[in-house]
């Protein structure tokens, strides 16, 4: 199955990078407030440039490098199966999914499973990461307040942070 990682970046704002692994690059979303686990909560997703899928392990501080400043934790990270399905039941294939605007996938993470989707809304090109229902939704736990550490370091991104001082 595809890989997934969810890295945590403080940046000149603290996001979590949603990258999945389709066609041999990570496809990638910014997402400011990170995940939800209840199924009504809409999470801002901006598109952000692929990436290798070596990137998929980078945990550490880097300084204005091609990806950008600050300190990356792996918040999560696990693997996926795509349940994008047309109107005729049909599986679409993870980029055709994308470039149609709807993506929907499950995750075998640390952290993080079940079916979540990616819609893309609006002229603006932004995108919405939502929980879809099931049995890992949980609408009472917020899961990147629970969970704030790295899942390959123990570390959480302030600790992280400050190992670079
Ligand atoms: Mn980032």
């Amino acid at each position: 199955m595809p890989a997934f990682v969810i890295q945590l970046h403080d940046a000149r704002r603290l996001h979590y990078d949603v990258r999945l692994e389709v066609d041999g690059v990570l496809k990638s979303w910014a997402v400011p407030r990170g995940p939800s686990l209840d199924p009504v909560v809409k999470r801002l997703a901006v598109p952000t440039d692929d990436h290798a899928m070596e990137y998929a392990q980078y945990e550490g501080v880097h300084a204005g490098a091609r990806y950008g400043s600050g300190a990356v934790i792996i918040w999560d990270a696990g693997v996926y199966q795509n349940q994008t399905r047309d109107k005729a039941r049909k599986l679409v294939d993870p980029a055709d999914a994308i470039d149609r605007g709807h993506f929907r996938f499950a995750l075998q993470g640390v952290k993080l499973s079940g079916s979540w989707a990616f819609t893309r809304t609006g002229r603006d090109g932004d995108w919405l990461l939502v929980k879809v229902r099931d049995e890992a939704a949980d609408p009472l736990l917020d899961v990147t307040v629970a969970e704030p550490r790295s899942i390959v370091s123990g570390l959480t991104i302030e600790e992280l942070a400050a190992t670079a001082d």
